[in-house]
């Protein structure tokens, strides 16, 4: 059976994810609700404003479901925006986090870079070996602080910016966007 890994549709880059997800042979639905979280194997957290995320998480009443998803062991693919949700600590300013990934970020702060750029590292870890990856930053975060069992699977100038811990990956960047869907299988699987 196909897998069906969901896209987080709430506002943000979520089209970008989905037509990834497609192109590696997925079912790749758009989440807006518990009883549609419930139907999927995985899901992406995609781009966006964090702030309007955490906004309208709460109002979908989607908070307590995404954490019992993730606590099941099910695998999330967290870009940018996604990654700050899923952090442990958010500076630049402050706000709060759902704590799935156990890394603290600054918001906006991807070196004077704060806008957009494109670069290519050397993947590391579970992706070591291949190709360098094109990366795709648009007002990213920056990890600042990586926790123990958390693997790097991408880093600039030795500063993480992929990683994962468990089923859980978060990327300051962009692979969606790109024409390069290794992440999105490394996430979810064959
Ligand atoms: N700057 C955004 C935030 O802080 C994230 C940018 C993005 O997702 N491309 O939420």
């Amino acid at each position: 059976m196909t897998k069906r890994i969901g896209v987080l549709a709430l506002q943000g880059g979520y089209a970008a994810h989905a037509k990834t997800l497609r192109a590696c042979g997925y079912d790749a639905p758009e989440i807006r609700t518990a009883e549609q979280l419930a139907t999927v194997d995985g899901l992406c957290l995609p781009g966006g404003e964090s702030t309007t995320h955490l906004r309208l998480i709460d109002r979908f009443e989607l908070r307590k479901p995404l954490d019992a998803f993730v606590a099941a062991g099910k695998p999330i693919l967290a870009t940018c925006a996604g990654l700050i949700l899923s952090a442990t600590h958010v500076t630049h300013p402050e706000q709060p986090s759902y704590g799935w990934l156990d890394v603290d970020v600054a918001r906006n702060a991807w070196g004077r870079q704060v806008h957009s750029f494109e670069a290519a590292a050397q993947p590391r870890g579970a992706l070591a070996g291949g190709e360098p990856l094109p990366l795709i930053f648009i007002r990213a975060p920056r990890i600042t602080r990586v926790g123990e069992g958390v693997e790097v699977l991408a880093a600039i100038d030795d500063e993480p910016i992929m990683v994962r811990q468990g089923h859980v990956i978060g990327a300051a960047y962009h692979p969606e966007l790109t024409d390069d869907v290794r992440v999105h299988r490394l996430a979810f699987g064959a």
